[in-house]
């Protein structure tokens, strides 16, 4: 079969590789211009700084199987066992950042990114995916892994019904700031991770202590209460209350650079009970960490679960 995946994100990338595995023909098609969605690592200069997941957890054997191949690939490593204390559970993160995960998951696959689906409509015997490049594509299957509005605008314009509870899946919002620094001395503690540090941030993560970054590098992340509370300032505006609202955590260290980064879809509210959805016809799911739990497991066991309810 001709299997479509719009979305190069975790969720995506797992249900083509399985995909692939049953020996069907697979594209992916992300608008990124790179892979990973909210597996996201930016560089500056000799920074290495994650922006979107700062790390994961694994509560499935499932997951496990899969996170034990990445880490003997060497793209995934432990990074701690909790932050404010040890709790033995590990933390794993990306070798190189979170998108470490997602290069590698992408690799051999047909994957294209720049890429926006702007319309999904169903045909006679098929399905009809059109690009922003004008190119119509048929598939006899699609998996949808967008966050859910944007899943939703492209089944709402091709008329093709979504059941409501799904279609009002609501996400928390993310504001979040990169700062690169003259030195280490700042007040983030080992191992370099903060969990609800203050009354703005959700976490703070120090890029250099977890392993990516050469150079000094933090990245903060603003809690929903107070990204919903300032989504909607000017970006000068967010930037400066964020570096404000940081100031305490830099020490005596210096600001090389600093940049915001506005995350609209960062985490679903509430999640659907299955672990995709898929439609009557059972050649249309939709995928993603609104599915299997709001975090990178879910995404992972959401995306195999779509691939396998359409090849199976
Ligand atoms: C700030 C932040 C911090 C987080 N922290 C953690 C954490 O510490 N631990 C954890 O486990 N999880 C965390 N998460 C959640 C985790 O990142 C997500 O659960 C997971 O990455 C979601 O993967 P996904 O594949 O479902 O979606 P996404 O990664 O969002 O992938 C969807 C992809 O679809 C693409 N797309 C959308 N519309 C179109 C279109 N029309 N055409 C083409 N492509 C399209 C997007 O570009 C995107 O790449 C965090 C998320 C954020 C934003």
């Amino acid at each position: 079969m001709r299997i479509i995946v719009v979305g190069a994100g975790l969720s995506g990338l797992m249900a083509a590789r399985e995909c692939v595995s049953h020996g069907h023909e697979v594209i992916v098609f992300d608008k990124g211009r790179g892979v990973g969605g909210r597996l996201a690592t930016r560089r500056i200069k000799d920074a290495t700084l994650d922006h979107g997941a700062q790390f994961f957890t694994v509560r499935s054997a499932e997951f496990q199987k899969n996170v034990d191949d990445w880490i003997a690939a060497g793209v995934v490593r432990e990074w701690c066992r909790g932050f404010s204390e040890e709790d033995g559970h590990p933390r794993y993160v990306g070798a190189n950042g979170m998108t470490s995960i997602a290069k590698h998951l992408a690799t051999g696959l047909d994957v294209r990114t720049s890429t926006l689906v702007f319309s999904l409509t169903r045909a006679e015997t098929d399905w009809v995916i059109t690009t922003d490049d004008g190119v119509a594509h048929h598939a006899d299957r699609v998996i949808l892994t967008a966050p859910i509005p944007q899943s939703f605008s492209l089944m709402f314009g091709g008329g093709i019904e979504m059941p409501v509870e799904l279609r009002n899946t609501d996400y928390d919002r993310t504001l979040g700031l990169l700062v690169t620094l003259d030195s280490n001395n700042h007040n983030v503690s080992s191992p370099g991770g903060m969990q609800f540090p203050d009354d703005v941030f959700s976490f703070i993560g120090d890029n250099t202590a977890k392993g990516i970054s050469a150079a000094p590098a933090l990245t903060f992340h603003a809690n929903p209460e107070w990204s919903l509370a300032n989504f909607d300032k000017t970006n000068r505006e967010i930037h400066d209350d964020l570096l404000e609202a940081a100031t305490p955590w830099l020490g005596t260290a210096h600001v090389t650079s600093s940049e915001m980064k506005k995350w609209r879809f960062a985490i679903p509210k509430k999640l659907w009970p299955d672990a995709c959805w898929v439609d009557d016809s059972g050649t249309l799911a939709i995928a993603g960490d609104a599915f299997a739990g709001p975090r990178v497991e879910g995404a992972a066991l959401s995306g195999l679960a779509a691939a396998r309810a359409l090849v199976a």
